[in-house]
C-alpha cells in the first residue's frame, strides 16, 4: 500500500504503526520457532526461550523479576484481570475501591460490574488540567478500601496521574488495598519503575508501542496472588491459561528492542509537542485542552465552532489521521473533557493528536494549514 508512506498519522495513541523490528520477529516466530512453549520436546523449549527472553527485556524495563511479569492478549484483558481478581481477592476485607472519572472504558465499564456485584465504587474526578488532586485523593483513601485504580497518562488528554502519591496513602492509613495501575498509555514512553510507582499491579498493551495488536502484559508484585480470569491448562504459573501467543510476545520482544531512550524520546516528544502547541495556536482557529504538563506524545485540542467528527473527517481527506477524542469513544462526547470542566462546544469540536517518534515539524504544518482550511471551507455547527 504506497498510500501509507503519503500519510501524516497521529492517532498513535490509538495504534501505533508496527516497527519493522516486531514485524520480523512476529514471522520469525511463524515460520521458524512456532513450536508450543508448553511441550517437552526441543521445539517447545526453543519456543520457551523465546518467551522468557522477551519476560525478562520487559523485567529489566520495569526493574522487576521476570517471574513478575504475565502475558495477556491486551492492555483490556490485564486490567479486567487486574481489577476483578484484587477486588475479589480481598472481598473479606471491605468493599471500598477508589478510581478516577477519567480511566479507560476498560477500567470504568469493569467497576461497573464490580458495583453491580456490591463493590462501593468512587471515582474522583479531575482538575481542569485532567490530574486528580492529591487532597482528594487522600481524602477518598480511607482505612477499609480495598483496591486503588488509576491510571499514569490519560489516553485523550496525556495527564499524568499521581500514581506514587496513592501509594504513600495505603500505607499512611493502613488499608488492605492493592494498587493498580493502567500504564497502556505511559509505557515505552514515560520511563517508570514498578517501585517508583509503587503500584502492586501494572498493565501495558503491545500495539501503543509499535508492536502488534492483541499482546499485553500484568505486572504482579511478587507475593500477590489473584484468582485469574481464565483458568484451563494453566499457563503463565496459573495466572492466565491458554495457549501463549508466541509471535505476539515475540513481536512485542521486536518492539521493545526498538524502543529509543525514553528520556531522550522524552525531550523530543516535548519539542514536538511545544512547537505544534505554538503552531496552532498561531492559527488563531485552535484551542488547547492539555495541560503543558501532560505527557507530550498526547495534544488535545478543540476548533470551537466545528465538530469533531467533521473535521476528522476533512483531515483524513488530506490524508492526515487524527482521533475524535479516544478511538474508542466513537462519536460520544469526550467524558474526559467533561470531567475536567470544559463546556459544549469545546467538547463537540475536540481532536486527539497523538506523536509518535517519526513525527515531524513539517507533519504539524501540514495539520494546521488543513485545520485553517476546514474552517474556511466547512459550514459552522
Ligand atoms: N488503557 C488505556 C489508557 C488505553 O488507552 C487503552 C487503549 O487505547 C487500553 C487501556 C486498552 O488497551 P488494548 O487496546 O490493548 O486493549
Amino acid at each position: 500500500m504506497a498510500f501509507l508512506n503519503e500519510i501524516i498519522y497521529l492517532d498513535n495513541s490509538a495504534t501505533t504503526r508496527p516497527c519493522a523490528r516486531s514485524v520480523e520477529a512476529v514471522t520469525r516466530s511463524l515460520t521458524e520457532n512456532w513450536g508450543n512453549p508448553s511441550s517437552l520436546h526441543r521445539l517447545g523449549m526453543e519456543a520457551e526461550l523465546d518467551v522468557t527472553a522477551v519476560r525478562e527485556a520487559i523485567a529489566k524495563r520495569l526493574h522487576c523479576t521476570p517471574a513478575e511479569i504475565y502475558f495477556t492478549a491486551c492492555g483490556t484483558e490485564s486490567n479486567n484481570t487486574a481489577l476483578l481478581g484484587a477486588a475479589h481477592k480481598n472481598r473479606k476485607r471491605g468493599k471500598r475501591i477508589v478510581s478516577t472519572a477519567v480511566e479507560h472504558p476498560s477500567v470504568l465499564e469493569t467497576l461497573k460490574r464490580l458495583e453491580a456485584e456490591g463493590f462501593e465504587v468512587v471515582l474522583l474526578p479531575p482538575e481542569k488540567n485532567g490530574v486528580v488532586s492529591v487532597d482528594a485523593l487522600n481524602a477518598a483513601i480511607t482505612p477499609d478500601t480495598i483496591l486503588v485504580s488509576m491510571m499514569l497518562v490519560n489516553n485523550e488528554n496525556g495527564a499524568i496521574q499521581p500514581v506514587a502519591d496513592a501509594r504513600k496513602r495505603i500505607k499512611q492509613v493502613g488499608a488492605p488495598a492493592l494498587l493498580h495501575c493502567d500504564a497502556v498509555q505511559a509505557f515505552g514512553k514515560l520511563p517508570f519503575t514498578a517501585e517508583k510507582l509503587g503500584a502492586d499491579l501494572i498493565s501495558a498493551s503491545g500495539h501503543k508501542i509499535h508492536g502488534p495488536k492483541g499482546i499485553g502484559f500484568l505486572y504482579v508484585k511478587k507475593g500477590v496472588v489473584l484468582p485469574p480470569l481464565l483458568t484451563g491448562g494453566g499457563q503463565e504459573r496459573n495466572m492466565r491459561s491458554g495457549t501463549e501467543s508466541t509471535p505476539l510476545i515475540m513481536g512485542l520482544g521486536g518492539a521493545l528492542a526498538d524502543l529509543p531512550d525514553l528520556a531522550t524520546q522524552l525531550t523530543k516528544m516535548t519539542e514536538l509537542r511545544d512547537y505544534a502547541v505554538r503552531r496552532l495556536q498561531g492559527t488563531g482557529v485552535v484551542e488547547i485542552n492539555s495541560a503543558p504538563e501532560s505527557l507530550p506524545y498526547i495534544l488535545n485540542i478543540s476548533v470551537p465552532g466545528y465538530r469533531s467528527e467533521t473535521l476528522l473527517h476533512f483531515l483524513e481527506s488530506r490524508n492526515i489521521f487524527v482521533s475524535s477524542g479516544s478511538a474508542c469513544a466513537k462519536g460520544e462526547g469526550s467524558y474526559v473533557l467533561k470531567a475536567c470542566g470544559f463546556d459544549r462546544r469545546r467538547i463537540d469540536s475536540a481532536l486527539r493528536i497523538s506523536f509518535c517518534r517519526d513525527n515531524t515539524a513539517e507533519e504539524i504544518d501540514r495539520l494546521a494549514e488543513a485545520l485553517v482550511a476546514a474552517t474556511q471551507k466547512l459550514r459552522k455547527a
